[in-house]
């Protein structure tokens, strides 16, 4: 049974008293059993936590009671259990480290909702998708014929920008797993003299929500204890990505279990069991392994 809910949010908003914020919000956590992670900035808020469907509205509802946070836009997941061990709130320079300076947010790029991408897509519109999250993001999961640059972190995207010259005259159309990323990536590319610059509103969550089964391919990446989730129903449509060992159709990520190696692979169920959950038989033979907890 799904009793529980998974929540996904941020708003760029100046908030001038995150420390006082954090103490109150963490306090409200633990009292109504709300986990997960909240950045409070400044800038604003960027949070994802689970709770029991109950708990989660009464979570919103303390949350909007900040005049600041009062329009919030939430994105909702069903699960069947908390998404996350713990409750942390955390006071942040920025409420996604992107480290890149300062970026007008008020010259971001254009809205685009979700229907109005697949409209784009459907009526074969001319127009460049660009990933803006980290390549092992992107991996695993993309919009058909987006481009997806090596990103290893956020703090990347100054240097991409450079090499997305060539599509300067383009429309161009950015999407991050929720949004919040792009608010920063497509203002940046408008900064950089972009001329026609789009921002898929919502993110990856909200598209594929409504339109499963489309124009995006594969699984997505996300930032709580499931790790990975799959939108697409039709087979053929949920994984983009082949096992390390085997070379079937398969999502699930994880470190070898090796520490002193530590690299994120893909596997398929089979294959992660039968070599011990390492990369290589060196690593399934180290003395360094990690206890497994879960996977
Ligand atoms: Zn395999
Ligand atoms: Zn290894």
């Amino acid at each position: 049974m799904n009793n529980y809910s998974v929540l996904l949010y941020y708003k760029y908003v100046d908030f001038p008293e995150p420390e006082k914020f954090r103490n109150d919000h963490l306090q409200f956590c633990l009292d109504n059993d709300i986990k997960g992670r909240v950045y409070i900035s400044s800038e604003g808020i960027n949070g994802t936590v689970s709770g029991t469907i109950e708990n989660v509205e009464k979570y919103k509802s303390a949350l909007i009671s900040y005049h600041e946070f009062s329009d919030m836009i939430f994105k909702e997941d069903p699960a069947g259990e908390h998404a996350f061990f713990k409750m942390h709130v955390r006071v942040k320079d920025e409420i996604v480290h992107a480290d890149f300076g300062k970026v007008d947010l008020e010259n971001t790029g254009r809205r685009l909702k979700p229907e109005e991408l697949l409209k784009m897509y459907e009526e074969e519109d001319d127009f460049v998708i660009i990933d803006a999250r980290n390549g092992y993001e992107s991996d695993i999961g993309r919009f058909k014929n987006a481009v997806a640059p090596e990103m290893e972190t956020f703090r990347d995207w100054p240097r991409v920008v450079q090499e997305l010259e060539t599509y300067k005259e383009k429309k161009v159309v950015t999407y991050c797993t929720g949004g919040i990323r792009c608010e920063k990536a497509s203002a940046l590319l408008v900064e950089k003299g972009f001329k026609n610059v789009y921002q898929l509103d919502g993110g990856i969550v909200s598209y594929t929500k409504k339109f499963p089964d489309t124009f995006w391919e594969g699984s997505v990446f996300v930032f709580d204890e499931r790790r990975i989730v799959s939108p697409n129903t039709i087979a053929g449509m949920k994984h983009i990505a082949k096992c390390y060992y085997c070379g079937e159709a398969a999502s699930w990520y994880f470190n070898c279990h090796n520490q002193n190696c530590d690299k994120l692979f893909v596997t398929c169920d089979s294959c992660k069991v039968e070599h011990e959950y390492c990369c290589s038989d060196e690593c399934r033979n180290s003395t360094n392994k990690r206890k497994r907890f879960h996977g």
